[in-house]
């Protein structure tokens, strides 16, 4: 059992409900050791009930109760990777092409989301040659969706941009660059990404951190990895200060995808969701693949927040896989956007929560 003032004053605080005596979350200089211990702890639903309670204050607290909507349009790049990950149904071996891309940004926008994802899969720069990777394309893309609707817009392309096109793409007002390295595990990473590249993920970030672009990424939990490994990942992450926001998947076996394995429960994710947040109280906290809006009412009670998905378009299969309930909106011959809304709005509802439109404000880090 681990003893140390900091452990000692949580439980104290997890016990009487009340708020850290750090009012900002946990102080800057807690260990590995207090943090693993604290999600260890968390497995037990009694202790954990005191902890998503602190966590769920802090997240009011520095991000206030008001979800707010995004959307997402996949498949904006090929995936040419040699090998796919194991993991992965969701790549294209083909783009989809800029013009279905602004049909589906006007369509989405049309809904009143102004807030807006463009992902896609991976070229890796190549070391040592004038190679761009995916910059000119997203340079285009992020120019074209400008001159045709005022949104926000963030690029998630892997570890696809140089720093040269990080600043570019700054320079065009992109509000945010994702590099998820899923798993920092390099032996987890090299089985289920053969062909990717954990070194060329952190790099991006390290451009984003060194341009002062704000930082998107994103962790898969229940690929296999320990306790440990996750706690290290979150502690990595919490280094870069341009990350604004934290997206944890929930590891699913796909059908056809070759990784296998089973789909890990959301207990883990929740509870590693309210120590992030106790780490990191001013980061937005979302829920990537694996999860979905029957996940919502969980990661709200544990200190997630604030944004949520709103619509989605699909690019490449128009019937699409957005769920029985949202709306489909034909948006050219392979393009569907799906209107996921009323199905999220009324979840919410339910909570007590009203999602609104605009995203928030950029807030200062305070981890
Ligand atoms: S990089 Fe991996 S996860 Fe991303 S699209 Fe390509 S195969 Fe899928």
């Amino acid at each position: 059992m681990i003893a140390s003032t900091l452990i000692d004053s949580l439980e104290s605080a997890v016990a009487a409900r009340a708020m850290l005596p750090a009012e900002g979350g946990l102080p800057g200089d807690c260990s590995k050791a207090d943090l693993l211990h604290l999600y260890r702890r968390s497995a037990d639903p009694a202790f954990a009930s005191g902890l998503f309670d602190i966590a769920a204050r802090l997240r009011d607290r520095h991000l206030g109760r008001n979800p707010w909507w995004s959307a997402g349009i996949s498949a904006v790049t090929a995936c040419e990777l040699e090998e796919l990950c194991t993991y992965c149904t969701f790549f294209s071996r083909k783009a989809a092409s800029a013009e279905n891309i602004v049909a589906a940004a006007r369509a989405i926008a049309g809904l009143g989301i102004r807030h807006l994802h463009l992902s896609g899969g991976t070229r890796l720069p190549v070391d040592g040659e004038p190679a761009d990777g995916y910059d000119r394309r997203m340079i285009e893309l992020v120019t074209a969706i400008r001159e045709a609707v005022d949104v926000e817009i963030e690029v998630n392309v892997g570890p696809s941009l140089t720093r040269s096109g990080v600043r570019a793409l700054k320079d065009l007002g992109v509000s945010a660059v994702t590099s998820s390295l899923e798993v920092l595990d390099a032996e987890l990473f090299a089985r289920f990404k053969p062909s990717d590249s954990l070194s060329a993920r952190i790099r991006l970030l390290e451009f984003c951190e060194e341009e002062r672009m704000p930082i998107r990424s994103m962790m898969l939990v229940g690929l296999g990895e320990t306790d440990e490994n996750r706690i290290e990942h979150l502690l990595f992450l919490r280094r870069f200060s341009m990350l604004g926001h934290l997206r944890l998947s929930r590891y699913m076996p796909f059908p056809g995808a070759a990784a296998g394995g089973v789909r890990c429960s959301p207990w883990p994710l929740v509870r590693l969701t309210a120590v992030a947040r106790l780490l990191c109280p001013t980061l937005d906290l979302g829920l990537a693949a694996g999860n979905d809006p029957d996940d919502l009412a969980l990661w709200w009670l544990a200190g997630g927040g604030n944004q949520v998905l709103g619509a989605s378009a699909s690019m490449k299969d128009p019937r699409g896989k957005a769920g029985g309930e949202a709306r489909a909106i034909p948006v050219g011959e392979r393009t569907v956007v799906h209107d996921n809304m009323p199905r999220i709005s009324r979840y919410l509802g339910e909570l007590g929560l009203t999602a609104v439109f605009a995203p928030p404000r950029s807030t200062p880090r305070t981890c």
